[in-house]
């Protein structure tokens, strides 16, 4: 068996899973299954895939990780929070939770450039895939690197709130999530961005947060291309072409996203792969749904790039479902290594492959990284974003100078 590949899995709501589902994401996948055993709470009890020792197990060293709070107006059929304070509360209770497993030494946030290639630096030291699945003595115990980002803004109480984030390391934020939203309307609903959602884009531009476009209704999409110039990706993202739904993006606003330099993370979620899925009463075996299909949503992608440079893993794995919902071969978040089996069958080239699960979006973020330090250092941006960048620049003058004395 060849070595598994690295993963960058670019959209998890660890925190939402810690706190609201009470999961504690050490356990194993079926240590949380059997506590879950008679639980009916929420749909997907007994079913999680997601745990922090599958993911070690899948060699998932790197993930997006969310806060997520939103704000219901009264008596709105979707739940949340009656105030946007209480709603900024909820998300700073799960950067709570990141921090106590940064404590733990299970978590690592990863905020720069130097702190990324200082972990991928680590992960590419993991154990092998035989002495993680063969001997509990040498398995991986690495920290798990997660980015913090934001799904849906409405906790954002202030654009004062959202530097306060910004400084607690966030570095992604979609303005909306399902339904209409204080900055933003997001999946079926309708309606322009607000004057709030565009004061919010700019302040995102200048502190050099990635807008995550995924969720964001149709209008508000075009609404966002026209007055943000910054960096962006769609972190959970499939194709409408193929399971049409407003959730899924049209061919235009994949290639406004592939033009602009942005990357698509793909989500295993059965209602975004597959036409026709009936929500809470389809199931995977109604469509033979396997792992494949999302080589499809990747090949649709790949054409209308012309290249597979712009799409990368988003999956979604812990948002609110389970194997319920999922591919029938997907039984753990370890399972995304058969993609690149999978991936190698349909003719993508190594180099392709590795780039899917997670050198596409690691280069993103280097591109976007890069750029934004040199633009802070040009505009005289804040103090702490210039050291930030003083020690990247110095990382990355130097490094070949310290390769080639490594390597003597
Ligand atoms: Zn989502």
């Amino acid at each position: 068996m060849s070595d598994p590949v690295f993963v960058f899995d670019v959209h998890l709501d660890l925190s939402m899973n810690a706190l609201e589902w009470n999961r504690d994401l050490r356990w194993s996948i079926e240590k949380i299954r059997r506590w879950e055993l008679s639980m009916t709470d929420k749909v997907d009890r007994g079913n999680n895939t997601v745990s922090l020792p599958e993911m070690r197990r899948g060699n998932v060293g790197l993930c997006v990780a969310t806060q997520i709070g939103r704000y219901s107006p009264y008596f709105h059929r979707l739940p949340g929070w009656n105030s946007p304070e209480q709603a900024w509360a909820q998300t700073q209770g799960q950067l709570a939770w990141y921090r106590t497993m940064e404590e733990a030494g299970e978590l690592v946030q990863i905020r720069n450039l130097l702190q990324l290639d200082k972990h991928l630096e680590l992960w590419s030291k993991a154990p092998s895939d035989d002495s993680i699945t063969h001997s509990h003595k040498k398995q991986n115990r690495l920290p798990i690197g997660y980015i913090l980002s934001l799904e849906g803004a409405d906790s954002i109480v202030s654009l004062k709130h959202l530097e306060r984030s910004y400084e607690a390391g966030l570095r992604a934020l979609g303005p909306a999530h399902y339904g209409p939203g204080r900055y933003a309307h997001g999946t079926d609903a309708e309606g322009p961005l607000s004057p709030q959602g565009k004061e919010l884009l700019k302040e995102m531009q200048r502190l050099g947060i990635i807008l995550d476009v995924t969720h964001l209704c149709d209008e508000c999409f075009w609404d966002a291309m026209d007055i943000y110039d910054g960096p962006l990706w769609a972190s959970h993202q499939n194709c409408r072409t193929l399971a049409p739904w407003n959730r899924q993006f049209s061919d235009d606003q994949i290639k406004e996203v592939i033009n602009r330099g942005g990357v698509l993370g793909m989500a295993f979620d059965g209602i975004m792969m597959v036409p026709g899925w009936k929500h809470l009463r389809s199931k995977p075996g109604d469509f033979q749904l396997k792992i494949e299909r999302i080589c499809d949503h990747i090949d649709h992608i790949c054409q209308i790039a012309g290249n597979a440079t712009h799409v990368g893993i988003g999956t979604d794995l812990d948002g609110g479902f389970g194997t319920e919902q999922t591919p029938m071969d997907l039984n753990s978040i370890a399972d995304l290594q058969t993609l690149p089996g999978l991936l190698n069958k349909r003719g993508y080239t190594q180099k392709d492959i590795v780039g899917i699960m997670s050198g596409n979006f690691v280069d993103f973020l280097r591109r976007t990284w890069n750029w934004l330090d040199l633009c802070s250092y040009s505009t005289g941006g804040r103090s702490y974003r210039l050291r930030e960048w003083r020690l990247n620049w110095l990382f990355c003058a130097w490094r070949p100078l310290w390769r080639g004395l490594w390597t003597r």
